[in-house]
């Protein structure tokens, strides 16, 4: 558990500052092994999707006790990232390509839902990476947001699944992740807070050592 704290960088920042995206880079770059993100696994993917009859079944009985007649398809839905698995998704998109330039896809509408208060947070995902002989088709990017988002989360957990799935599929030299997301249990709570967004970010291989490559692509997300 320590070493994937180890190799998640994130902050949150406030929207408002120009250049909140490029704060998320600040500060120095946190000691790490090398290549200790390639040992990062998805250990947490299937930890919830026990729970998931039970959650449901609570989610129900508050809306039974607010007098709603709640519709479980909708909550199916809100969660089906529990059902897919990522490698079912990405094994036939997989492409020997020797490609090693930065392929970016930005501005992917994202939609989940908070687990600490359920409440939706919604927003946009922006994934770069740097191939090493293997790229994944381009439209299985947004499909690894949303398997990853239609579940309970957390953004920050969010961020670092999306990235750690990438880089186990492809192995690649280098990912970044950055979420931007507005959260209505912030909204809704004060005026003050009404055009909050909290942006979180994961940079792994070169992305994290290399400033030069971070910076390309926190410009390019940016453009
Ligand atoms: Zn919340």
């Amino acid at each position: 558990m320590e070493r994937v704290q180890q190799v998640h960088e994130q902050q949150q920042v406030a929207e408002g500052s120009p250049d909140s995206i490029a704060a998320v880079t600040r500060g120095p770059p946190a000691p790490q092994r090398p290549e200790a993100w390639r040992e990062e696994r998805t250990r947490s993917l299937e930890d919830n999707v026990q729970n998931l009859p039970s959650i449901v079944e609570a989610y129900t009985a508050i809306l039974h006790g607010l007098g709603e007649d709640p519709d479980p398809m909708a909550m199916q839905f809100f969660t089906k990232g529990y059902q897919e698995k990522i490698m079912d998704v990405m094994n036939d998109a997989i492409f020997d390509e020797d490609h090693d330039e930065m392929v970016i896809v930005k501005d992917i509408d994202m939609f989940s839902m908070c687990e600490h208060h359920l409440v939706p947070f919604y927003g946009r995902v922006h994934i770069g990476y740097l191939p090493n002989k293997r790229v994944l088709g381009l439209s299985k990017l947004a499909r690894i947001v949303e398997i990853y988002s239609r579940r309970l989360q957390v953004q920050e957990r969010l961020t670092k699944q999306i990235a750690v799935a990438i880089t186990e599929a492809l192995q690649p030299s280098g990912v970044g992740v950055v979420v931007e997301a507005t959260h209505m249990c912030m909204v809704m709570r004060g005026v003050q807070k009404m055009n909050s967004k909290t942006v979180t970010s994961t940079m792994l291989g070169v992305f994290r050592e290399d400033p030069k490559t971070r910076d390309e692509f926190l410009t390019l997300i940016r453009t």
